[in-house]
């Protein structure tokens, strides 16, 4: 890594989920944006990391940390586990992605047919279709290509409208699909040598800062390492909090922008920023040495 690159951003997405970028576009724009680093974090995938290897040996000043984003079983709120610095090869987590990647496979045709039920003329083929123009494969279908697909057949004018009038939890064709205990999710990070990190922490929607710090700790009794404490989606006070939480729990501090590309376009590569001391180089491309905020 070299010194005049000082940010870093260790949460995004590529076409291997629902990013807009291939994983080749998303590297040729961290290089050009000036980063030092940049997690590949796909959701529920490890699909786009060779391709972005592949990219990343063109661009020498950038690091590449190998990642995949899993959402984990947390009722009331979104629980998403960072796994920073995976051996994708690894049998744990392949093994945790392929019953998960499972879990979709069984629950899309059945939104498919719940639409179909509602009077919406609509194929599993089409929506495959659709995620594989966007870059996807037909293994990692999301709402958002169901969504999109709704969109093609004109049944609803944009994506939006297609999770509100359908998609969105508790809708008329929601389905929830297979999700994995936060123990087990942690466990294969770590056992496939990753870092567990918790994500956006917010969208956990605890009660109170005190109610989080206690899903926090029983986290870190599974092996969780690392708070994601920067990230687009909060405020100063929430990241002021977790990075004060992290310190007096001595995990790992890491950030992110979460960037999509174009399915979220206020959400910029690289914001906010994350000063590169909070990751060493032990965490980048090939490497399964442990890492730690300290610098
Ligand atoms: P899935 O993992 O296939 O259930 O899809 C989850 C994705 O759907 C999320 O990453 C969001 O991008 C999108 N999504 C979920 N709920 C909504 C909603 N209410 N409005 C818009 N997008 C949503
Ligand atoms: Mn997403
Ligand atoms: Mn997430
Ligand atoms: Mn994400």
């Amino acid at each position: 890594m070299t010194t005049d690159r000082r940010f870093i951003d260790l949460h995004t997405h590529t076409t291997a989920s629902d990013g807009s970028l291939t994983p080749t576009e998303l590297m040729a724009l961290a290089d050009k944006i000036g980063l030092s680093a940049i997690a590949v974090t796909d959701h529920d995938t490890t699909g786009g990391l060779a391709e972005a290897r592949t990219a990343a040996a063109n661009y020498p000043e950038l690091t590449l940390v190998m990642g995949t984003e899993v959402s984990a079983n947390f009722p009331g709120g979104t629980m998403h586990i960072l796994g920073l610095g995976v051996d994708e090869t690894a049998a744990p987590v392949a093994a945790l992605l392929e019953t998960l990647a499972e879990g979709r496979r069984q629950r899309n045709p059945r939104i498919v047919a719940k639409l179909n039920a509602l009077g919406l003329e609509l194929t599993f083929d089409e929506v495959v279709a659709i995620a594989e123009a966007a870059g996807g494969t037909a293994e990692i279908i999301s709402r958002n290509h169901l969504a999109e697909a709704l969109v093609a057949r004109g049944h609803v004018k944009n994506r939006q409208e297609a999770f509100d009038k359908y998609l969105a939890s508790g809708g008329p064709a929601y389905m929830d699909r297979t999700r994995l205990e936060p123990k087990d999710t942690i466990e294969a990070i770590r056992d496939s040598g990753g870092v567990a990190v918790l994500a956006h922490p917010n969208q956990l929607k605890c009660n109170n800062d005190a109610h989080l710090e206690q899903v926090v700790r029983m986290l870190m009794d599974y092996g969780l390492e690392g708070l994601e404490a920067y990230h687009s989606g909060c405020d100063d006070r929430q990241m002021r909090m977790y990075l004060d939480l992290a310190k007096r729990l001595d995990l790992c501090v890491t950030g992110g922008s979460d960037f999509h590309g174009q399915g979220k376009p206020d959400v910029e590569l690289g914001r906010p920023r994350v000063p590169a001391v909070t990751i060493t180089d032990a965490i980048a491309v090939n490497s399964a040495a442990p890492w730690s905020a300290t610098p």
